[in-house]
């Protein structure tokens, strides 16, 4: 009796044990894997799947074809700093003084000693490091220098790239790329060690969640590229121009080499996949200028017409997302935060206060109506507000070449009709100004001095 007592104990306990690994490999197999993909000062109309005609990007378009793309796609900064700080937090940077590049030039405010992404807040790779991922960061921080601000003291466990806001490519001698928070001489170009260090991190971390976000220099400036790329477009003339194709060409092989490491690890239907620019591509005086182009959009990197603002936006997340879809209502950088631990099955608390949504529920049908009814941006003096299709904006006068500096009047334009802000409004529609106007200052309101 004891003998058969004993064998079904052990009969269960061997059932039990065979349970609890199918519900942990179920439970692993419901949480993705995230991968963020920021490219850095990519031109609205420069890839492939955005229209782009002289330089394929075949990797970086099958993003969009296998999954979502979005044609009113934001960041919340005009350049990259900001945009980064409220992509890692959710929230409009602005709240905590996020405002302006951390550069090393200008005043900080008075209490302020070292510029980075302030402490207070919790970024993207601290949650999902508490919800039991592997983090890593491939790529440009920008988020601060000194050691508090360092990747791996925000959350992520593995650090590859520098700490600035650009980098040159070719980096034999100079070395300030950072491996952990060691310095790492490197021999391949910039971009394809990025793209070599990514497959790397998928590789290591098969067999469990893991966060990754993958933020290419490219195609900021300096324009340096490699001949055998260079040599992919002898077709384009102007060597700006051709050194920019060569530049993104590197990135979408890099973009292409991590897709395919997914595909091969049986990982891809199990990563929910982003893709932006930062911002949009620089193309007025004053930016880092890089070949880019924005058509149909007006404007430039550092300014808050659509040409600095609007930008590609696309996810992938095959089984979960229909391949081809198209959301023509407005979303932000802000939402991915949200998206991606919502995918993965993390509460969201009203105290962290996020600005993003959940887009997942819009993007499949699930919810109706729209993500964000009202879209907000400041820089300076500059500034803009989307309310549904109308935006009401101040904006760097330098993009009209202007000979006066500063900002524009306040401009009202009706996006869906005048994607390109052509058509001012402001005098036809005074009412339509001051709702726009006080939806803005109410925001404002709201907001922190900036911090440097
Ligand atoms: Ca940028």
């Amino acid at each position: 009796m004891e003998r058969i007592l004993k064998s079904i104990g052990r009969m269960i306990a061997v059932y039990l044990a065979l349970l609890g690994s199918i519900l942990s490999a179920a439970e692993t197999s419901r949480r993705p894997n995230i991968l963020v993909i920021v490219a850095d000062d990519l031109g609205y109309a420069d890839l492939g799947y955005q229209g782009g005609a002289d330089i394929p990007t075949p990797h970086i378009d099958s993003i969009a074809a296998c999954g979502a793309r979005f044609t009113n796609g934001y960041v919340s900064g005009p350049y990259c700093s900001p945009t980064r700080a409220g992509l890692l937090t959710g929230r409009y940077q602005q709240r905590f003084g996020h405002e302006f590049n951390p550069g090393p030039d200008g005043p900080a405010a008075v209490g302020v000693t070292e510029k980075g992404l302030p402490l207070s807040e919790t970024t993207i790779a601290n949650r999902f490091k508490d919800a039991g991922y592997v983090t890593g960061i491939v790529g440009k921080w920008h988020l601060g220098s000194s050691p508090k601000f360092h990747p791996q003291n925000r959350g992520f466990d593995e650090f590859f790239g520098f700490l600035g806001g650009a980098h040159t490519y070719f980096n034999k001698e100079t070395a300030t790329i950072l491996r952990g928070k060691e310095k790492h001489s490197e021999p391949s170009y910039l971009t394809d060690a990025f793209g070599r260090e990514a497959v790397s991190f998928v590789d290591r971390h098969q067999k469990q969640p893991f966060f990754l976000y993958l933020a290419f220099n490219a195609v900021h400036t300096p324009l340096e590229a490699d001949d055998e790329r260079l040599n992919r477009f002898a077709a384009i003339h102007e060597d700006q121009r051709k050194t920019y194709a060569a530049m993104l060409s590197a990135m979408d092989d890099a973009v292409g080499n991590v897709l395919k490491k997914l595909r091969e690890s049986q990982l891809e239907g199990n990563t929910l996949i982003f893709f932006i620019s930062d911002n949009g591509g620089p193309t007025m005086r004053g930016t880092t200028i890089n070949g880019s182009i924005n058509t149909p959009l007006r404007g430039s990197k550092r300014t808050t017409l659509e040409g600095g603002v609007r930008v590609p936006f696309a996810i992938q997340w095959k089984g979960h997302i229909a391949a081809g879809t198209v959301f023509n209502r407005p979303v932000i950088q802000l939402d991915i935060q949200p998206t991606a631990l919502a995918a993965a099955g993390v509460e969201i608390r009203p105290d962290w206060k996020f600005d993003g949504v959940n887009l997942l529920p819009f993007i499949t049908g699930l919810k109706t109506g729209t993500p964000h009814e009202t879209l907000y941006w400041r820089l300076g003096e500059q500034n803009a507000i989307r309310h549904g299709d109308w935006k009401l904006v101040q904006y760097d006068l330098n993009v009209e070449r202007s000979p006066t500096t500063g900002v524009s009047q306040k401009k009202l334009y009706h996006l869906s009709k005048d994607i390109g802000e052509s058509q001012d409004l402001a005098a036809e529609y005074p009412d339509k100004v001051k709702e726009l106007e006080a939806l803005w200052q109410s925001w404002k309101s709201e907001l922190a001095k900036p911090l440097w």
